[in-house]
């Protein structure tokens, strides 16, 4: 998937301020930090959405959970709270149609989002 801009961020071919990878995840900083905390998880297998998920991929997605716990331990958010987010089509706003776990923190949030 070429054409994937987090593919081609897996792949070091455009820039992100990576901070943590692994041979299944790769998370960097969202460009448009919606919480002091704003990093985003993806998995290194290229998968449009939830809605193509095999359940081989249980575990990945599973594994994405971890390495954001992981993120949020050492952000010292894991204690205030976090938000686990991942987004699903066009009713839930997903605009990168590559599996990503956002991982948001540091400030209070609504319920429910807008
Ligand atoms: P979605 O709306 O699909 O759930 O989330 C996509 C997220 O990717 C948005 O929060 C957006 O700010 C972020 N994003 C889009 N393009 C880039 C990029 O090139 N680099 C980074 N680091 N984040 C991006
Ligand atoms: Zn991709």
């Amino acid at each position: 998937m070429d054409a994937c801009i987090f593919c081609l961020i897996r792949d070091g071919k455009i820039p992100a301020k990576r901070v943590y990878e692994d041979d299944q995840a790769v998370a960097f900083e969202d460009t448009n930090p919606q919480a002091p905390t704003h990093v985003l998880v993806i998995p290194r297998k290229h998968v449009s959405s939830l809605n193509e998920l095999e359940p081989a991929d249980e575990a990945l997605v599973g594994h994405l959970f971890s390495v954001g716990r992981k993120i949020a331990q050492e952000r010292g958010i894991h204690g205030t709270g976090w938000r686990a987010v991942i987004n699903t089509n066009r009713d839930a706003g997903q605009t990168v149609f590559h599996i990503h776990l956002h991982v948001l923190g540091g400030r209070s949030m609504r319920w429910p989002p807008g």
